[in-house]
């Protein structure tokens, strides 16, 4: 019996031009599912958890949303020059079955399924669920390569101690991060924040943590290059960057729990994500696509383009 060769070539997705996109079981791109897991050099993860959602809920139908919004991508990065696809093995490992009515519970499971993927060799990117899901997913990450740098694309900053008497919600998550030693604000920064606040110490507060921050309205005089740059000049090591999909204005991104106005355009955000290219990214997500609030599934669309794109660093990273 021969022996099946150690490097097979990556298997992609469905072939479109033999079986119509919207034909079959729904995966991230078409891509394989958990059938493959145990050559996967990345692995898709739901992460259907919006417990910890202060004001809208619904995030946690974001990961078959965007399952759904992803059947047209194709296979080839034209500005990054690669195919992730073709590159390494993805796949769709589906969703860690999260407790709705029990926040510990469920970060806990999704931690466990995402613990699974990292002992196994894969980059784990996780789709939310509400911001609150980076929390488990980044205990996993953080178990295998130690503290991480973030990248955090996002309106809010998540930094906030607590709400309604309780530490962890996809408002407070990233102090927690911080206090568990998961990521090394150091050699962080946060792009895309806006928005009214609580009051005068919010954005000092968060800044005293160490991360680097970058507003939204400065992309208006300096552009998203400058934003990029100074992801360069502050991330080194293994990182793990965070889209939250309300860091796009609500007229491109209306499906969010809290959406906020004067955010990036998608092509700004696509722009700004492409710019992260270099990046020892070990790990990422995209989260906070909440669907009921957007009937024209345009959010999910953008999500899955927004998410192809991050598989496209971790491809890179992973050929690195
Ligand atoms: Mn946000
Ligand atoms: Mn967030």
């Amino acid at each position: 019996v021969a022996e099946p060769p150690r490097h097979p070539r990556p298997q992609g997705p469905v072939d479109a031009s033999e079986i119509p996109r919207f034909v079959g079981v729904r995966t991230f791109a078409r891509l394989p599912g958990p059938e493959l897991l145990d050559r996967a050099a990345i692995a898709i993860l739901g992460a259907p958890f919006d417990g910890g959602a202060s004001f809208r809920p619904g995030a946690r139908f974001g990961p078959s949303a965007i399952r759904e919004g992803s059947l047209l991508l194709r296979g080839y990065n034209e500005a990054l020059e690669v195919g992730p696809f073709a590159e390494v093995q993805v796949v769709d490992a589906g969703d860690a079955a999260a407790n709705p009515l029990d926040l510990a519970a469920a970060h806990a499971q999704i931690e466990a399924a995402a613990a699974r993927l990292h002992s196994a060799g894969a980059r784990v990117f996780g789709l939310g669920g509400d911001h609150s899901v980076s929390l488990p997913l980044l205990r996993a990450a953080a178990g295998r390569h130690g503290p991480l740098a973030l990248v955090q694309l996002d309106a809010h900053t998540d930094t906030t101690d607590e709400f309604f008497h309780t530490r962890v919600s996809h408002g407070t998550m990233f102090r927690r991060a911080i206090e568990e030693g998961l990521v090394d604000p150091s050699r962080s920064v946060q792009v895309g924040l806006r928005g009214s606040v609580y009051g005068p110490g919010h954005h000092p507060d968060n800044r005293a943590l160490g991360f680097r921050t970058f507003m939204a309205r400065e992309i208006d005089a300096r552009g998203v290059g400058a934003a990029c740059e100074l992801v360069a000049q502050a991330v080194r090591g293994p990182a793990y960057l965070t889209v939250d999909i309300d860091v796009l204005d609500p007229a491109f991104a209306p499906g969010t729990g809290t959406p906020e106005p004067g955010g990036l355009t998608t092509r700004e955000l696509l722009a700004l994500v492409r710019g992260l290219v270099g990046l020892e990214l070990v790990a990422a997500d995209l989260v906070e696509v909440a669907p009921a609030y957007d009937a024209s599934g345009a959010t999910a669309i953008t999500a899955a383009s927004v998410a192809f794109e991050v598989l496209s660093l971790l491809a890179l990273a992973a050929r690195s």
